[in-house]
Protein backbone atom coordinates (compact mmCIF):
# COMPACT_ATOMS: atom_id res chain seq x y z
CA UNK A 1 0.00 0.00 0.00
CA UNK A 2 1.59 3.46 -0.96
CA UNK A 3 1.55 6.84 1.46
CA UNK A 4 -0.97 7.87 -0.81
CA UNK A 5 -3.63 4.54 -0.29
CA UNK A 6 -3.01 4.93 3.33
CA UNK A 7 -3.78 8.69 3.84
CA UNK A 8 -7.34 9.77 3.08
CA UNK A 9 -7.70 12.30 0.62
CA UNK A 10 -4.11 13.49 0.33
CA UNK A 11 -4.41 14.16 -3.74
CA UNK A 12 -7.42 16.42 -2.99
CA UNK A 13 -10.96 16.46 -2.80
CA UNK A 14 -14.29 15.61 -4.80
CA UNK A 15 -16.90 17.21 -2.68
CA UNK A 16 -15.43 20.76 -2.12
CA UNK A 17 -16.81 23.79 -3.42
CA UNK A 18 -16.24 25.32 -7.02
CA UNK A 19 -14.64 28.41 -6.87
CA UNK A 20 -15.60 30.49 -9.82
CA UNK A 21 -12.94 32.51 -10.57
CA UNK A 22 -10.83 29.21 -11.72
CA UNK A 23 -13.37 26.36 -12.32
CA UNK A 24 -11.85 24.07 -9.84
CA UNK A 25 -12.95 22.75 -7.03
CA UNK A 26 -11.08 23.93 -3.33
CA UNK A 27 -7.89 21.27 -2.86
CA UNK A 28 -9.52 19.69 -6.28
CA UNK A 29 -8.21 16.48 -7.25
CA UNK A 30 -8.37 16.48 -10.81
CA UNK A 31 -6.27 19.94 -10.87
CA UNK A 32 -2.83 19.71 -12.80
CA UNK A 33 0.14 18.74 -10.94
CA UNK A 34 2.88 21.76 -11.71
CA UNK A 35 5.26 20.73 -13.56
CA UNK A 36 8.15 19.79 -11.89
CA UNK A 37 11.65 21.80 -11.94
CA UNK A 38 14.76 21.29 -10.78
CA UNK A 39 16.56 23.79 -9.49
CA UNK A 40 20.09 24.86 -9.56
CA UNK A 41 22.64 23.55 -6.88
CA UNK A 42 23.44 27.26 -6.06
CA UNK A 43 21.23 30.58 -6.44
CA UNK A 44 21.31 31.95 -9.51
CA UNK A 45 22.43 28.44 -11.28
CA UNK A 46 19.94 28.31 -14.28
CA UNK A 47 17.24 25.75 -13.06
CA UNK A 48 16.19 22.46 -15.77
CA UNK A 49 13.77 24.33 -17.79
CA UNK A 50 16.05 27.49 -18.38
CA UNK A 51 17.12 28.54 -22.05
CA UNK A 52 20.69 29.74 -21.48
CA UNK A 53 21.62 32.83 -23.28
CA UNK A 54 25.53 32.94 -22.36
CA UNK A 55 26.91 30.29 -20.35
CA UNK A 56 30.43 32.02 -20.07
CA UNK A 57 32.09 30.23 -23.28
CA UNK A 58 30.70 31.49 -26.51
CA UNK A 59 28.67 34.21 -28.03
CA UNK A 60 27.48 31.99 -30.78
CA UNK A 61 23.40 33.31 -29.51
CA UNK A 62 24.06 36.98 -29.91
CA UNK A 63 24.89 39.06 -32.98
CA UNK A 64 25.43 42.87 -33.49
CA UNK A 65 22.55 45.14 -33.52
CA UNK A 66 24.59 47.31 -36.08
CA UNK A 67 25.73 44.53 -38.70
CA UNK A 68 23.51 41.46 -37.81
CA UNK A 69 26.20 39.70 -37.95
CA UNK A 70 28.64 38.39 -35.34
CA UNK A 71 29.05 39.87 -31.35
CA UNK A 72 32.20 41.70 -31.74
CA UNK A 73 32.52 41.75 -27.31
CA UNK A 74 35.08 39.58 -25.49
CA UNK A 75 34.96 36.63 -23.52
CA UNK A 76 37.41 37.37 -20.55
CA UNK A 77 37.53 35.24 -17.85
CA UNK A 78 34.57 33.13 -18.62
CA UNK A 79 32.32 36.58 -19.18
CA UNK A 80 31.68 38.62 -22.02
CA UNK A 81 32.91 42.58 -21.91
CA UNK A 82 31.90 45.04 -23.77
CA UNK A 83 34.65 45.88 -26.53
CA UNK A 84 34.08 50.29 -26.88
CA UNK A 85 32.22 51.35 -30.39
CA UNK A 86 31.70 47.91 -31.69
CA UNK A 87 27.87 48.49 -30.80
CA UNK A 88 25.08 47.04 -28.48
CA UNK A 89 24.66 43.00 -28.95
CA UNK A 90 21.72 41.23 -29.08
CA UNK A 91 20.20 37.17 -28.37
CA UNK A 92 19.18 35.56 -31.32
CA UNK A 93 17.01 33.55 -28.98
CA UNK A 94 13.88 35.53 -28.75
CA UNK A 95 11.02 35.80 -25.93
CA UNK A 96 7.97 37.76 -24.01
CA UNK A 97 6.94 37.19 -20.76
CA UNK A 98 9.88 35.41 -18.45
CA UNK A 99 11.73 35.50 -15.90
CA UNK A 100 15.58 36.76 -16.57
CA UNK A 101 18.86 35.99 -14.59
CA UNK A 102 21.69 38.20 -15.87
CA UNK A 103 24.61 38.72 -13.88
CA UNK A 104 26.89 42.38 -14.67
CA UNK A 105 30.29 43.73 -13.23
CA UNK A 106 31.24 46.99 -13.79
CA UNK A 107 35.37 48.00 -14.00
CA UNK A 108 37.34 47.60 -10.85
CA UNK A 109 39.30 50.59 -12.08
CA UNK A 110 36.89 53.32 -11.82
CA UNK A 111 36.60 56.44 -13.89
CA UNK A 112 33.74 58.85 -14.98
CA UNK A 113 31.25 59.86 -13.25
CA UNK A 114 27.32 59.88 -13.12
CA UNK A 115 26.00 58.42 -16.77
CA UNK A 116 29.87 58.07 -17.52
CA UNK A 117 30.88 55.22 -15.03
CA UNK A 118 30.58 51.44 -15.58
CA UNK A 119 27.24 52.32 -18.00
CA UNK A 120 25.68 49.26 -20.13
CA UNK A 121 22.03 48.09 -20.13
CA UNK A 122 19.85 45.12 -20.29
CA UNK A 123 17.14 46.03 -23.05
CA UNK A 124 14.06 43.71 -22.73
CA UNK A 125 12.79 42.99 -26.10
CA UNK A 126 15.71 44.94 -27.30
CA UNK A 127 13.21 48.32 -26.18
CA UNK A 128 12.99 48.65 -22.80
CA UNK A 129 16.29 49.14 -20.70
CA UNK A 130 16.82 48.22 -16.63
CA UNK A 131 19.87 50.30 -16.79
CA UNK A 132 23.43 49.22 -15.67
CA UNK A 133 25.83 51.36 -14.34
CA UNK A 134 28.47 51.79 -11.54
CA UNK A 135 26.24 53.52 -8.70
CA UNK A 136 28.02 52.78 -6.09
CA UNK A 137 29.09 56.87 -3.89
CA UNK A 138 28.01 57.56 -7.67
CA UNK A 139 25.23 60.07 -7.73
CA UNK A 140 23.50 60.46 -10.98
CA UNK A 141 19.77 61.60 -12.12
CA UNK A 142 17.71 58.95 -10.35
CA UNK A 143 15.59 57.12 -13.46
CA UNK A 144 19.08 56.74 -14.31
CA UNK A 145 20.18 55.14 -11.26
CA UNK A 146 21.41 51.10 -11.47
CA UNK A 147 17.95 49.34 -11.50
CA UNK A 148 16.29 52.04 -12.93
CA UNK A 149 13.65 51.42 -15.85
CA UNK A 150 15.89 54.20 -17.48
CA UNK A 151 14.16 57.62 -17.75
CA UNK A 152 10.92 56.55 -16.25
CA UNK A 153 11.27 55.27 -12.77
CA UNK A 154 14.28 54.59 -10.19
CA UNK A 155 14.91 51.47 -8.54
CA UNK A 156 13.70 51.65 -4.70
CA UNK A 157 17.01 51.25 -3.83
CA UNK A 158 20.40 52.10 -4.69
CA UNK A 159 22.06 48.01 -4.18
CA UNK A 160 25.50 48.72 -5.72
CA UNK A 161 28.29 46.66 -4.87
CA UNK A 162 31.74 48.47 -4.78
CA UNK A 163 32.66 48.47 -8.41
CA UNK A 164 34.50 45.19 -9.74
CA UNK A 165 32.23 43.05 -7.83
CA UNK A 166 29.56 41.02 -9.43
CA UNK A 167 25.95 42.21 -9.13
CA UNK A 168 22.79 40.32 -9.98
CA UNK A 169 19.27 41.07 -11.65
CA UNK A 170 16.42 38.67 -11.29
CA UNK A 171 13.53 40.02 -13.55
CA UNK A 172 9.72 39.16 -13.56
CA UNK A 173 8.62 40.47 -16.79
CA UNK A 174 5.60 40.79 -18.46
CA UNK A 175 5.47 41.98 -22.60
CA UNK A 176 3.41 44.66 -22.94
CA UNK A 177 -0.18 43.29 -25.68
CA UNK A 178 -0.80 45.60 -28.09
CA UNK A 179 -3.90 45.26 -30.79
CA UNK A 180 -2.56 47.22 -33.61
CA UNK A 181 -0.89 50.20 -32.39
CA UNK A 182 -3.24 50.16 -29.49
CA UNK A 183 -1.43 49.45 -26.30
CA UNK A 184 -3.93 46.80 -24.59
CA UNK A 185 -1.63 46.15 -21.21
CA UNK A 186 1.40 47.98 -20.72
CA UNK A 187 5.05 45.90 -19.66
CA UNK A 188 5.25 45.34 -16.41
CA UNK A 189 8.57 44.32 -14.91
CA UNK A 190 9.32 43.56 -10.75
CA UNK A 191 13.51 43.52 -10.59
CA UNK A 192 15.54 42.08 -7.91
CA UNK A 193 19.32 43.68 -7.72
CA UNK A 194 21.59 41.04 -5.25
CA UNK A 195 18.33 39.89 -4.13
CA UNK A 196 16.71 43.16 -3.09
CA UNK A 197 13.53 44.23 -4.67
CA UNK A 198 13.92 47.80 -6.72
CA UNK A 199 11.02 47.52 -9.06
CA UNK A 200 7.86 45.71 -7.54
CA UNK A 201 5.09 45.41 -10.56
CA UNK A 202 5.79 48.50 -12.30
CA UNK A 203 4.07 49.62 -15.75
CA UNK A 204 6.15 50.76 -17.99
CA UNK A 205 5.14 54.16 -19.72
CA UNK A 206 6.74 52.62 -23.19
CA UNK A 207 9.98 52.23 -24.69
CA UNK A 208 13.50 53.64 -23.56
CA UNK A 209 14.06 57.07 -24.39
CA UNK A 210 16.67 59.50 -23.31
CA UNK A 211 15.79 63.47 -22.89
CA UNK A 212 12.13 63.04 -24.60
CA UNK A 213 8.93 61.32 -23.12
CA UNK A 214 8.29 57.83 -23.18
CA UNK A 215 6.15 56.09 -26.05
CA UNK A 216 5.07 52.73 -26.70
CA UNK A 217 5.36 51.68 -30.11
CA UNK A 218 3.76 48.48 -31.50
CA UNK A 219 6.17 45.35 -31.52
CA UNK A 220 5.99 41.60 -31.76
CA UNK A 221 5.05 39.93 -28.93
CA UNK A 222 8.72 38.23 -28.64
CA UNK A 223 12.22 40.55 -28.45
CA UNK A 224 15.58 39.31 -28.09
CA UNK A 225 17.18 40.90 -24.95
CA UNK A 226 19.76 43.47 -25.98
CA UNK A 227 23.09 44.53 -24.28
CA UNK A 228 24.10 48.12 -24.46
CA UNK A 229 27.80 49.47 -25.46
CA UNK A 230 28.08 52.55 -23.67
CA UNK A 231 31.98 52.35 -24.39
CA UNK A 232 32.65 51.18 -20.89
CA UNK A 233 34.08 47.87 -20.24
CA UNK A 234 30.89 46.10 -17.80
CA UNK A 235 31.18 42.61 -18.27
CA UNK A 236 28.27 39.97 -18.27
CA UNK A 237 27.53 36.37 -17.26
CA UNK A 238 25.46 33.60 -16.24
CA UNK A 239 22.34 34.67 -18.82
CA UNK A 240 19.37 32.66 -18.29
CA UNK A 241 15.57 32.92 -19.14
CA UNK A 242 12.46 31.13 -18.28
CA UNK A 243 9.77 31.49 -20.62
CA UNK A 244 6.09 31.73 -19.14
MG1 LIG B 1 22.62 52.36 -20.02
Amino acid sequence: MTIQEHVPNQLGYADTPIVPETGFRVHDRTRPQPPVVTPGRHPGNAPSDAHVLFDGHSLAGWTSVRSGGPAEWHIVDGAMEVVPKTGDIQSTHVFGDCQLHIEFRSPELVKGHGQGRGNSGVFLMGVYEIQVLDCFDNPTYPDGTTGALYGQYPPLANVCHTPGEWSGYDIIWKAPRFDGEKVVSPAIASVMLNGVVIQNHQALLGITNHKILPAYKAHPSKGPLRLQDHSDLVRFRNIWVREF
